[in-house]
């Protein structure tokens, strides 16, 4: 089923003007695949995650997500999609700093309904050696590895991440996108990644590049690199 985006706009009120965030954006992503959205700042990558993963609505279009459509949705099942259907990351990595590796990852097990084992998860990601540790005990690196096992543990059909390695130097970024790779493979999940990172290009079943609003190129890969 996948996701559908059928002319889409997203205008936002700023003030006396409007920023038209989303001109008429149509896409298909495909289920399990993964997905990488380039472009400048303030083109629009942030709002198109966003609509997507139901943290803004949109004026006009129809997005389609698993077979619902989003716009069709109260909010309370719109929050309810957002808890089961899908696992958000970001450039801060949002962990409770009084909450152990374990316990930041169990938060996210409790919104689950099928969540997946916290242990397989933590090993999957490469953190349950440091499962007792606490966020300012870990590097950048690892704590994103953390926030990526608590979104991952509820078996979410899609990742949304917007610039998981902002804050991150390229070796340590690539690490995390090369593990992003590794969760598509391994569970199926489909990913959707905004990055300023080049290299992950090769590895995505589909580039989509944004310029003023608009999908100005929507590449599709047929033969992804697997990393090493
Ligand atoms: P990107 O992620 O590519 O940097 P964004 O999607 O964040 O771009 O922003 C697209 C445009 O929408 C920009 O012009 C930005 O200033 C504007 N914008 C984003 N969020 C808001 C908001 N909450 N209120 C007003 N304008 C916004
Ligand atoms: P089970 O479902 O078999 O009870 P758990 O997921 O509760 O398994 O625990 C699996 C392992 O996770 C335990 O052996 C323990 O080492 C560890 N563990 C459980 N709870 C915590 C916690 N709050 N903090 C750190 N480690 C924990």
């Amino acid at each position: 089923m996948g996701i559908d985006l059928t002319d889409v706009n997203k205008v936002y009120q700023s003030g006396e003007v409007e920023v038209h965030a989303l001109k008429n954006a149509s896409l298909h992503i495909a289920d399990k695949s993964v997905v990488v959205i380039l472009g400048p700042s303030g083109s629009g990558k942030s709002t198109l995650l966003n609509v997507i993963g139901g943290i803004d609505r949109y004026e006009s279009g129809t997005i389609k997500v698993e077979g619902q459509t989003l716009h069709e949705l109260k909010d309370k099942m719109l929050t309810e999609y957002r808890r089961h259907t899908l696992g958000f990351i970001f450039q801060q990595y949002n962990l409770i700093p009084t909450l152990t590796v374990y316990e930041n990852v169990e938060v996210g097990r409790h919104l689950s309904e099928n969540p997946l084992n916290m242990q397989d998860t933590l090993e999957k990601v490469g953190m349950w050696d440091k499962k007792d540790k606490f966020p300012f005990q870990l590097s950048g690196g690892e704590q994103q590895r953390v926030a990526i096992a608590r979104a991952l543990v509820k078996n979410p059909k899609i990742l949304m991440c917007d610039e998981p390695t902002g804050a991150l130097d390229e070796e340590t970024g690539k690490k995390i996108l090369t593990l992003l790779k590794y969760v598509n493979e391994t569970y199926g999940t489909t990913v959707c990644i905004i990055t300023h990172n080049h290299g992950i290009g090769e590895m995505a079943h589909s580039v989509i590049r944004m310029k003023s609003g608009e999908i100005v190129e929507n590449y599709q890969n047929e033969t992804p690199v697997h990393p090493e």
